[in-house]
């Protein structure tokens, strides 16, 4: 099949040099002219099922990437903080901790610095750091990027500073510093799986009160392959639509007196519906509950057919995802919508959006042996409509957020 982005490889070799350049340690020893104190690694995600349920408290259940952001760093102790990422133009960005604001621009190094400003707004005692990054994970795509450089940021500087957080720990202080100091309006999904995903399963995260399981989902030993195809197109349309989504669903919620759609069971939906109707509520919020309350079920579905040990039944569940996100939620594009038309035509299993919407990437389970034939199809139907190559590679189920030296 095509291996348009290449996940790395783990354990020492990964040390050295990886896709794009030089790895992190050496990148660290050429700007700073001495060793790192350590250097971590945190993933990306792709989500298999349960989209735009974080922001209403329910289920989702992502799995880490094999591409990972990788931090060297190095404590300090005189207030300064050095941030450098390989990826990007522009050399060092070095700040004090204390003054360290939200919202405050910074670009691309508002994500490790915003870690830096929320660990402190916490109480931990972080005092500076010499931070340098690389990345694998494709940036935009919807595979949860900005995440990485959080979790990755936080873990290493959790361990420096022997702060003590856990998994969840790190990714509440991530999310903190992507909602409150870069400005974006996430959920917690990314940052939990990055932090705590584990190699082979699937992470069932409760979002309302982060209780989590690992589900084992060892694609390989059952002939199985879940592709990752990322369209590489971003809908301007993205930013204010996400925001709408979030209200409406506010909105459903208030009409119902409940605090959130998670408080909707699936087999109260009809009922609810009605209610909604009676107090006037939009048609859009009447599509959003249907479909936060659908993906809900749909993520208890999919777990079900994984503890009893039958994936293959996830496919009609991940089409009927796609369904729901196109058709009620209306999140999905041309170019989401095509893969999974594409795929299914060609024989896989089931496929849909991943992710925000209106672009980014989507999830296609398929036969290992009809892996190729199915990405080609994807690919062949993307020329023949005009868009640009997608990216198409194995989602591997791999670990979370680790040291690696
Ligand atoms: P996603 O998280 O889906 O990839 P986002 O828009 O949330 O997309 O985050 C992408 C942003 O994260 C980039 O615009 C950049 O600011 C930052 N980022 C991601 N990877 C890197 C990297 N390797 N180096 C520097 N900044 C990065
Ligand atoms: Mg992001």
């Amino acid at each position: 099949m095509t291996q348009t982005t290449a996940p790395h490889g783990h354990g020492s070799a990964a040390l050295a040099a990886e896709p794009g350049g030089p790895g992190p340690a050496a990148v660290f020893a050429e700007l700073y002219g001495r060793e790192p104190d350590g250097v971590w690694a945190a993933p990306g995600r792709v989500n298999l099922i349960g989209e735009y349920t974080d922001v209403n408290d329910g289920f989702v259940m992502p799995l880490a990437l094999p591409h990972t952001a990788r931090a060297a760093v190095s404590r300090r102790y005189d207030g300064v903080l050095r941030l450098y990422s390989r990826d990007v133009p522009g050399g060092v960005v070095s700040l004090r901790v204390d003054e360290l604001a939200p919202h405050s621009g910074h670009g691309w190094a508002a994500y490790p610095a915003g870690v830096v400003w929320a660990l402190r707004e916490a109480g931990h005692p972080v005092t500076g750091a010499d931070v340098a990054l690389t990345s694998t994970v494709p940036t935009g795509a919807g595979l949860s990027s900005s995440a990485a450089l959080e979790t990755v940021t936080a873990l290493a500087l959790n361990d420096l500073f022997g702060l003590g957080l856990d998994g969840p720990g790190l990714a509440v202080i991530g999310r903190r510093a992507e909602n409150d100091f870069v400005g974006v309006p996430c959920g917690i999904m990314d940052q939990m799986a990055s932090a705590c995903c584990t190699e082979g399963h699937a992470l069932h995260l409760d979002t309302r009160d982060l209780s989590l399981r690992q589900v084992p989902f060892d694609l390989a030993s059952q002939g199985l392959t879940l592709l990752v195809v990322d369209t590489r197109v971003e809908h301007a349309l993205g930013d204010g639509a996400y925001a709408e989504r979030r209200a409406g669903c506010e909105e459903g919620a208030r009409l119902l007196g409940i605090p959130t759609l998670r408080d909707l069971p699936y087999e109260n939906l009809a009922a609810a519906l009605t209610t909604l109707a009676d107090a006037g509520a939009d048609e859009s919020v009447m599509r959003y509950v249907t479909h936060v309350v659908g993906d809900n079920r749909r993520v208890e579905q999919v777990i079900a057919l994984l503890d009893a040990g039958d994936v293959r039944a996830a496919g009609p569940v991940l089409n009927e995802g796609h369904r729901s996100l196109r058709d009620d939620l209306r999140v999905s594009c041309p170019e989401l919508d095509l893969v999974v038309e594409a795929a299914n035509a060609a024989g896989a299993l089931g496929a849909r959006m991943t992710g925000g919407g209106f672009g980014g990437s989507a999830v296609v389970l398929v036969e290992e042996a009809a892996a190729g034939t199915v990405a080609e199809a994807v690919s062949e139907a993307f020329a023949a409509a005009g868009h640009a190559a997608p990216g198409i590679f194995d989602a591997v189920p791999s670990a979370g957020a680790r040291r690696l030296r």
